[in-house]
């Protein structure tokens, strides 16, 4: 079966690669247990000048390396450089943090004397998404290869040169042949993947469709998993919130990356006192962002990544709609080529319609009026997805309070929810499990080894 690399601004076939055969795909997973015998031996010194080898390359080719990513996915270029500068950073991070997080840890009461090993373990399989195609698969990388492990990545079958480039970058970077390989591999291949005795865990991002698939076929053989799944992620908004800020970062939160962000703020949650206000100011601000081309330098907003998904979200507007909701900007696909979709806001959908409690993984926001805090605080929660939030008040004491009652893996105060290499990351209930980043991040996947002296 061929994987198509195609531009969702045009329709047009860009490339088209043979998917490796499993005979193919067996013979590399052996080399890079074969490579990872001298990996793993290699001082953190020396893992950490490729990573910083690699940092300089990303940030050398980030213009191309965005020009990939909006012909192959619609990313609007400005956005993609600040993705590859983004990565570089993780490398940046890993290589100068990454051996005083892994060192050995002293552990008081137990034997004559005692402490904690961080080991490498193996091959780590990644199964990563096309939205954030370098980010998501570097924020994983980095440490995974600091720690000492090989990592094989399956890509998004949409973003076969993304996958291709990055292979490439840590090539370049000094990284010995085989400890980082892409797999030009689908689906049904993953689990012959999970076979390989050297392959000791999978980390996936995606829908929890997929998470559910690769967790059991990962669980069956007693492998460990880390699952980055979706967000429905609360935004919420008190009275004495900094209104003009609360609507920029509304705008941004889920209109930038053509709102296909696992933490867009997706569901808003207003008290009465503003809702209007915030309403009126939202559309204002949604409805003038540039929505175009890809490649222009002016664009905030790409087409969706594939017409399947776009046709998704219309679906799921239309529920809103049928549920009572009202659509006061955008709601229907434009006429014209591309997969394009506008800056949406619908109001008064009822809490109790099955469409709140899925992902809409596009520029639509859900836009909730309600009476207390209380209110506010238990329809945040009124999901089954656990990933980030935030709250917008001038009382950061009370929000900081409030952010302890949202059943999330991060709240963020005044602030963007984002990704951070110094916090960790991860969503509780069907957000997934396990975290990235941080300190967590890069202990994730390494033996932690108990030594005791007597
Ligand atoms: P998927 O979750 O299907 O894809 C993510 C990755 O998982 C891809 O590499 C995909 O490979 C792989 N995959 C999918 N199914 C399986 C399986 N059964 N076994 C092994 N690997 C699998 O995302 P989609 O692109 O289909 O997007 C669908 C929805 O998922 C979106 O609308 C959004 O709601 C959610 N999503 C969330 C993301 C997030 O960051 N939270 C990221 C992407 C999607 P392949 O491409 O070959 O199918």
């Amino acid at each position: 079966m061929a994987i198509q690399s195609m531009n969702p601004a045009t329709g047009e076939v860009l490339s088209t690669f043979e998917e490796y055969t499993p005979e193919q795909t067996a013979g590399i997973l052996a080399d890079t247990a074969s490579a990872w015998m001298s990996w793993r031996e290699t001082t953190y010194a020396e893992r950490a000048s490729r990573l910083q080898r690699a940092a300089e390359i990303l940030r050398e080719k980030q213009s191309a390396l965005a020009e990939i990513m909006a012909l192959e996915m619609g990313k609007p270029v400005r956005q993609g450089r600040g993705e590859v500068v983004k990565c570089a950073a993780v490398c940046d991070y890993y290589a100068q943090e990454g051996e005083a997080l892994l060192a050995p840890m002293p552990i008081e009461g137990v034997g004559r004397s005692a402490y904690v090993r961080f080991e490498p373990l193996g091959t780590l399989l990644t199964v990563m998404p096309w939205n954030f195609p370098f980010w998501q698969v570097f924020r994983i990388a980095a440490p995974s290869l600091m720690a000492g492990n090989a990592v094989v990545l399956k890509h998004a079958s949409n973003v076969p040169q993304c996958a291709l480039a990055i292979e490439e970058i840590f090539k370049e970077a000094g990284f010995p042949e085989n400890i980082f390989r892409t797999l030009l591999i689908g689906a049904r291949q993953v689990e012959a993947v999970l076979d390989a005795p050297s392959v000791f865990a999978v980390s996936l991002t995606g829908s929890e469709h997929a998470g559910m698939k690769v967790a059991s076929a990962a669980g069956a053989r007693l492998k460990k998993s880390v699952m980055e799944l979706g967000g429905s992620d609360p935004f919420i908004v008190l009275p004495d919130a900094d209104l003009d800020e609360a609507v920029k970062t509304a705008t941004l939160s889920r209109c930038g990356n053509t709102g296909q962000t696992c933490i867009a703020a997706k569901r808003f949650i207003v008290l009465d006192a503003v809702y209007d206000e915030f309403v009126t100011r939202l559309k204002a601000s949604m409805s003038a962002l540039v929505m175009g081309d890809p490649l222009a330098e002016g664009t905030d907003m790409g087409p969706m990544s594939s017409a399947p998904l776009r046709e998704e979200l219309q679906g799921q507007v239309d529920r809103c709609i049928e549920a009572g909701g009202k659509a006061v900007l955008g709601g229907a696909i434009p006429s014209g080529t591309g997969c394009y979709y506008p800056p949406t806001i619908i109001t008064d959908v009822p809490t109790e319609a099955g469409v709140c409690r899925e992902e809409l993984f596009g520029p639509v926001a859900l836009v909730f009026k309600v009476s207390s805090e209380d209110e506010a605080i238990a329809l945040a929660n009124d999901t089954p997805f656990g990933l980030g939030g935030s709250i917008w008040s001038a009382d950061e004491a009370k929000a900081a309070l409030m952010a302890t009652r949202v059943r999330t893996g991060c709240v963020f105060i005044n602030s963007l929810v984002r990704s951070d290499v110094h916090l960790p990351f991860g969503g509780v209930g069907n957000s997934g499990y396990g975290r990235e980043l941080g300190s967590y991040g890069i202990r994730e996947f390494t033996n932690i080894k108990s030594i005791c002296i007597g």
